[in-house]
Order: C-alpha cells, then structure tokens, then sequence
C-alpha cells in the first residue's frame, strides 16, 4: 500500500464536500452544524495524515530512527483527537434526532462535550505513542491509540444503539445511518487489525458523504418563495376578514333599524306614527339593499365578472335623469344644484350607459352627502373627433371637502374619513372604490381634488363612441297590467320569502298557490295547473334544478318555471336558463324586471331579456383606455371653450 495517495485523494474528495456544503445557502439547523463539525475535522485529519505520512515517505524510509518520529507521532495524536471529536460529533447528530424532547438541554450536553474533549485530548498527548512501519506504511500504537480506538468504538456503538431504539420515529432520510455506523465499526476494527492499510481518511470520508443526505437541506429559494406564498395568503386573509367584519358592521346599521322599528309598528296603533315608521323601514331597508349592492358590485369587479353592457343612448337623457335624481336627494339642504352641459355633446352616443350613471350618480350623492350648504356644480363637457367622444365629467362641491393624508385613501372599499366613521352621514366606503373601478373598465380616469373645510372636486375623464343610429325607444310599461285569469305558483322553502313575493304578485291581479319544497310542487302539479310557476333555487333535499328536472320528466307540462333567487351575481341569469328555465329573476324582486316577465310568460310575447343581449353582445370589453397625453388636450380645450360654450 502507497504511503500518501489515500489520504491525498481524500483530502481532494473532502475539499470538493465541503466547498459543495458551505458554498450552499443553508437553513439554520441543529443537525447542519454536527455535520458542519464532522466535514471541518474530517478536512484536519486528512490534512495531517497526508502532511504526516508524506514527510514519512521522506524521513522515515528505512525505519524509524529519525527526528521525523516525534514529529510524526505529534502530528498522528492531533489526527486523534481530530477523529475523536468527529465520533462526538456523530453521537450527538443521532441523539439530537432521537431525543426530540430534550433538544433544549443541548447546550449542556455540547459544554460537557467540549469539556471531554480538552480531557481525551490532554489524555492522548500525554499516553504513549509509538511508531512503526508496516511495510511501506508508518503507523502507530501504544495507549494513546488505544484511548483513541476505544472511545471511537464506545460513542459509535452508543450512537447505533440509540438509533436502533428509534427505528420508528426516523424520517426515511435517516435510513442510511443503519449503513454508515456499522461499516464504520467494520472498518475501523478491519484498520486496528490490519494497519497497513492506511484507510482512516477513506472511512471518513465515507461517512460524510453519506452523512450528507441524511442533512435536511431544504431549497432556500422554495422556501422564499412558501414564506412570500404564505404572507400573501396571510394577508388575503386578513383583508377578507376585515372585510366580513365591516360588511357585518354595515350591514347590522339598517337592520337595527328594519328591527326596531318594525317591533315599533307591531305594538302602535297611530296610523301617522306607524306610516312615519314604515317609511323609515324602507329607507333603511333601500340602504341595506345599496349595501349589499355595492359589496356585489365589489365582488364582481375582483372577480373581474363585471361585464360591460353596450348600448345606443342619448346622453343628454342620462344627465337628465341624474340631475332630477340628485335634486331629489337634496330635498331640503340649502344646496344650489348647478348643471352644465356641453351644447355639442352629441346625439347619440355608444357605450355602457348603466356604468356612466352608476359613475355619475355616485360622485353627485357623494357630493350631496358631505356638503351642508352652498353649491354643487355638475359640468360635462366633450371633445368630439371623428367618432370618438371625448367626456369631461366635473363634480365640484363646497362641501367639508378632504384633508390631504386622506385623500390617497379614499378609493379604497371600506375606506371612509375618520368623521364619517362617527357621524350619520350613511355610507359603507364602497363608493368611491366602485366609481374608480367602473371609470377604469370604460377605460376612463378618475381625479380629484380637494381643500378640506372648502370643498372637492372630482374629475371623470372617458371616451364614447358617436352614434349615428337612431335610438330605439322601448316602450317602458308605466301601467300596471293585470293579469285576472292567471295562476301562478311559488316555490319557496322560506315563508316570508313566500309572503314578500305574494304581496307583489297580487298587485297584478295574479292569484297565487304556494308550496315549501320541491316534492310538494310535483304533487300539486299533478292536480292543477298553472301558467307560471316561480322557483326557489336553494331548498334542501330537493333544490330548484332538482324540481325543474323532475317536471320535465312530467308528460305534457309545458308551464314556464322561472328561477327566483338571492344569487345576483352576473352570468347566472345565462346560467339558469341553460339549465332549462324559462327566464331568471332575483331577490329582492325588482318589479320592472317582473312586469318583462310577466309580459313575456303570460302574454307569450317572445321578447329578448337584457340577459340575452349581454351574452350575445359582440362589443363586450372593447375599450382603449384614455390617455394622458388626450386628458391633457382634454383639460386645454375645456379651457379655451369655458364660460361661452356652455347652456345650462
Ligand atoms: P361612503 O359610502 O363613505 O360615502 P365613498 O367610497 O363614496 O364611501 O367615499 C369614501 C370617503 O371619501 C367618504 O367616507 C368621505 O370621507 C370621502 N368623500 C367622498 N366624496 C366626498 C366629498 N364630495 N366631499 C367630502 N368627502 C368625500
């Protein structure tokens, strides 16, 4: 056997684990610094057993008469202590992960460790240590060796112990350690034997590399990337539950209300006190149906299932509407409504009308709202090119106006002045966050400015396209139609709901059976017949599709079914009628949308419900957002046409 390549190409071999080891960004764990000891001593005693046994090769060729001897023995006893910490090092890996519960008393059992360590130490260069040749390689014996062997073999043979009792706690990682401590022992009694195989450092190096990958290593990067996974998540969290909590907040303001008040009329017998009463009821109960409107709309838009509805419409109509809309919301307040409107505003024009009212109208209650007196001036000027128009929607106020470290804020949903938190000006914080996300899909911009205690400003900038054709004007049944002769039934687990839905539909002159579930809708089919039935959607053992599905399989039934639900969401009215209904209404009843289905399914007039123009439409979300560079113009032109162009 050669003296110095074995502990050379270890040496190598070593020097590449640990610059693969230490190079790798690491997790901070028990277990990576035992193996981080292990490769640093394993590294020293390769190091001194390829310097000792190379100068050996040198000095001690023919015997071991030299000066190279002591020098030799020096450097060996080193080497020992160097394997014994390394032995240490391993016991305390296997009873580190054996001993989950007493991980917290380690560092006692490492300062007794070191303490060992300085003993054995002291003991090994103090004991005898005597050097031979065997053949061509120098080793050597005597009581230092002993010491040495021996606590090598005890700590090995404890560490192989402990990890047999654990056998079954063990990750599978750890399943190589059955291997590495037996053939480390083989090995090491092989070398005790037979010292002219000069193989410590081989041994070693076994062990680390396989020690490598019982070392939990997780991929850093992963890990970044879970930690950034998670605070996201975490805070997807927190916001939904911020959210539930002023949802739940807003929301119980006008039942407290609807509640209280409907206790009231229950035991009055004024009829002018209970009329004042009953108008209260409906305000609050038209703000909780805003609400959660508003949290719909909200929900639609981070859904990103808001459609846009493009229609032909006269926006001097629009802005009309809304003026009479707002000078109603006024009623009393000492408040100067202040319109203007462009005369070149065009005809016609092409877009989302409901969403520019919605905008509008938003902006102009806002106004309404947190002003006390003064005016509110309603400007709307254009620019028009070819067939593009160019809108400037303006809403000034001299309301309380906002204070600047608020302003960034208020497009936030839920987002309300600390003011408006503790006054009765009614809102939820989700207008503005709305308005900005409506002038955002038409592909318009929303500014505003403000002076708190003077006033604010908003700014709509969007575009619309020109239209040439000629409006079609549905006529809009103002009338009430009765329908005399009709039968209709209502499906509806929820009696009040039954209640609510009957005291409309008797307004026109509808008579009304009503049942609880499904089963009992197929039973009364069987006897009677109807010419519309109204069917709850959410009803347990048998849902609303579950029903349809069943009188289908009825032969001859050729009654219209029409679903009524609470599920407002958009799309589910293609939804529903893909499933089979005849048509799609939603809770709380909208009596403009009943009146179309009554028309459609009592009269047999086949007409095309919004619903189908929506999902028809070709030109749903075909907008060019505005640009800077337009607004600019935008904002020039208005300049230079201000005070002249405008009518009132
Ligand atoms: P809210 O339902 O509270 O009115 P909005 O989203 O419409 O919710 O408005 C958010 C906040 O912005 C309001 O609570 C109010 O503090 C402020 N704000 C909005 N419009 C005006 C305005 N014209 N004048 C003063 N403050 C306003």
């Amino acid at each position: 056997m050669i003296e110095y390549e074995i502990p050379f190409v270890c040496l190598i071999f070593t020097i590449i684990i640990s610059t693969i080891f230490f190079t790798k960004k690491k997790v901070k764990l028990e277990e990576n610094f035992y193996f981080r000891n292990v490769l640093i001593f394993t590294l020293l005693v390769n190091i001194t057993n390829f310097v000792s046994h190379y100068f050996a090769s040198i000095y001690l060729v023919n015997g071991v008469d030299s000066w190279y001897t002591s020098v030799f023995a020096t450097i060996n006893k080193l080497g020992s202590l160097f394997i014994v910490i390394i032995t240490f090092n391993v016991m305390s890996y296997i009873f580190y992960i054996s001993f989950e519960k007493y991980r917290k008393n380690f560092k006692l059992y490492k300062f007794i460790n070191s303490i060992i360590f300085v003993v054995v130490g002291i003991l090994i260069f103090l004991l005898d240590f005597e050097v031979y040749k065997v053949g061509s390689i120098t080793s050597g014996k005597g009581s230092s060796v002993t010491l040495t062997f021996g606590i090598v073999f005890l700590n090995l043979i404890a560490a192989f112990i402990v990890s047999l009792l654990n056998i079954k706690k063990y990750d599978k990682r750890y399943n190589s350690i059955y291997i590495i401590i037996p053939l480390i022992i083989l090995l090491g009694v092989f070398v005790m034997f037979h010292p002219e195989f000069n193989i410590y450092d081989l041994i070693l190096c076994i062990l680390c590399y396989l020690m490598y990958f019982t070392i939990e290593n997780p991929d850093l990067k992963l890990i970044n990337q879970l930690e950034l996974a998670k605070n996201t998540a975490e805070q997807a969290n927190r916001a939904k539950s911020d959210f539930l909590s002023s949802m739940s907040h807003e929301i119980r303001t006008p039942l407290n209300a609807i509640v209280g008040l409907s206790e009231s009329i229950k035991e009055n017998y004024d009829v002018d006190q209970i009329h004042e009463d009953v108008n209260d009821v409906i305000m609050a109960s038209q703000n909780l149906l805003e609400i959660v409107n508003g949290i719909l709309d909200i929900s639609k838009i981070e859904a990103n299932k808001m459609e846009m509805v493009e229609t032909n419409y006269n926006p001097r109509e629009v802005f009309k509407s809304l003026t009479t809309l707002i000078e109603t919301r006024i009623g009393d307040k000492d408040i100067e409504l202040r319109t203007k409107i462009a005369p070149d505003l065009p005809a016609n024009l092409y877009g989302d009308k409901g969403k520019l009212k919605q905008i509008i109208s938003n902006l102009l209650t806002n106004a309404v709202k947190y002003t006390e007196s003064g005016y509110i001036d309603f400007n709307v000027s254009c620019i028009n090119e070819k067939d593009e128009c160019k809108l400037q929607i303006i809403v000034s106020d001299t309301g309380r106006g906002i204070k600047a470290e608020q302003i960034e804020k208020i497009f936030n949903k839920f987002e309300r002045s600390e003011e408006d938190r503790n006054t009765t000006i009614e809102g939820t914080g989700l207008g503005l966050a709305i308005t900005k996300a409506l002038t955002e899909m038409m592909g318009g911009k929303i500014l505003v400015h403000s002076t708190f205690g003077e006033g604010s400003k908003f700014t709509v900038f969007l575009k619309q396209k020109i239209s040439n054709e000629t409006i079609s004007n549905n006529t809009i049944v103002e009338e009430k139609i009765k329908y005399n002769d009709k039968k209709v039934l209502l499906v509806d687990d929820n009696t009040l709901n039954i209640k609510v839905a009957a005291k409309i539909l008797k307004e026109y002159g509808l008579s009304i059976d009503s049942v609880e579930s499904g089963q009992e809708c197929l039973n009364v089919i069987k006897s009677n017949t109807y010419d519309l039935i109204f069917m709850d959607i959410m009803m347990p053992v048998m849902s609303g599709v579950d029903t349809l599905n069943a009188l289908k399989q009825i032969d001859e039934f050729k009654t219209p079914v029409v679903a009524l639900t609470a599920d407002a969401m958009e799309g589910k009215a293609k939804m529903y009628m893909d499933l089979g209904f005849n048509d799609y209404l939603s809770k709380p009843i909208d009596k403009k949308e009943l009146e179309r289905i009554l028309n459609n399914c009592l009269h047999g007039k086949i007409e095309e419900t919004v619903n189908k123009i929506v999902s028809e439409d070709p030109n749903v979300h075909t907008v060019t957002p505005i640009t800077d560079s337009q607004i600019e113009q935008l904002n020039k032109l208005m300049e230079q046409q201000k005070d002249n162009k405008f009518n009132d």
